[in-house]
């Protein structure tokens, strides 16, 4: 049997594991719960003993310690799932399976997996957000990560509050009201109207509000790092109508001032079908691994 590529996607909720072909085509696939840390890594350990991996890819929720070069690397750092909190996921896996394990965070992967093989094939940069439970993002420059001594954070950016939105509080803990992730994650559409954002109808004002937010983003990040692509993931973005909202808003922000490739196609959702941008990411992430 011919070696296979393996990938870990750590999310806090789920763990996706799955294993492809040098080609990054998925031969099998296992999705549990996200329990206690090593119960969890037992399942994703025994799945991967079927197969004769070669490399594996791991994206995780975070924070995370992704610095090759720090003590506690492949440490989850300090996550609200509190049993997590100081498990080293990286040495649970090197313990079980000799191969080379490239880790990152579960954003990073998902903006390889676009980079790689998505929509931002074609480009030499590009950012990738999720907004889903939480906000979170990655962002790569000719085939690196951006981030130096550790990952970036940008889902938790200080933002402008929409004047409508002047009294809603925020469900991010640690920075309070002006925080992206604690104003437009999807937690926060439900703490504003009571549905989960899947139940809330495109008439809902509440849109308005989340477009203004997701529009800062993606102009601070044209402005940061003037990627050729922004990518924006998670189940939150599944709305059809946000998207055109945003890039309305991004306009109206911008005022003509940055050149701007044509918003159509520069503020996009992933091209990876079935939330597959991770895995795709962490095959690609763990071949490169392979071959160092
Ligand atoms: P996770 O971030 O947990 O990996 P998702 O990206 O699906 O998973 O995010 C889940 C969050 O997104 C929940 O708050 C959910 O209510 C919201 N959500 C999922 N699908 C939609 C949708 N189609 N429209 C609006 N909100 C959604
Ligand atoms: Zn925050």
């Amino acid at each position: 049997m011919s070696k296979l590529l393996g990938s870990i996607e750590a999310g806090g909720t789920k763990f996706v594991c799955a294993v492809g072909n040098m080609n990054f085509e998925v031969q099998d696939t296992a999705v549990f719960p996200t329990g206690n840390p090593e119960e969890t890594m037992a399942k994703a350990i025994e799945f991967f003993s079927n197969y004769e991996i070669a490399a594996i890819g791991i994206g995780s929720f975070g924070p995370v310690d992704v610095n090759p070069n720090s003590e506690k690397y492949g440490e989850i750092l300090a996550t609200p799932k509190l049993e997590w909190r100081g498990f080293n996921i990286l040495k649970a896996l090197k313990k079980q399976l000799d191969v080379p394990v490239f880790l990152t965070t579960d954003v990073n992967s998902s903006a390889f997996g676009e980079y790689t093989k998505g929509a931002a094939q074609e480009d030499n940069s590009c950012v990738y957000y999720t907004v889903g439970t939480g906000i979170g993002g990655g962002a790569i420059q000719n085939g690196e990560f951006i981030g130096g001594f550790t990952h970036t954070e940008m889902g938790h950016a200080y933002v402008k509050r929409h004047p409508l939105d002047a009294d809603f509080k925020g469900v991010c803990p640690s920075h309070g009201a002006d925080c992206l992730e604690g104003l437009a994650s999807g937690p926060s559409l439900q703490a504003r109207t009571g549905l989960r954002g899947e139940k809330v109808g495109e008439e809902h004002d509440v849109w308005a509000i989340e477009a203004y937010y997701i529009a800062q983003l993606a102009f601070n990040t044209r402005l940061n790092f003037a990627p050729e692509r922004i990518i924006f993931g998670g189940g939150v973005m599944q709305q059809d109508h946000l998207m055109e909202k945003v890039r309305a808003i991004f306009k109206e922000l911008n005022n003509g001032y940055v050149d701007v490739p044509n918003l159509d196609t520069y503020i996009i959702n992933p091209a990876i079908p079935g939330n597959g941008s991770a895995t795709i990411g962490n095959f690609a992430l763990a071949l490169r691994e392979l071959k160092k």
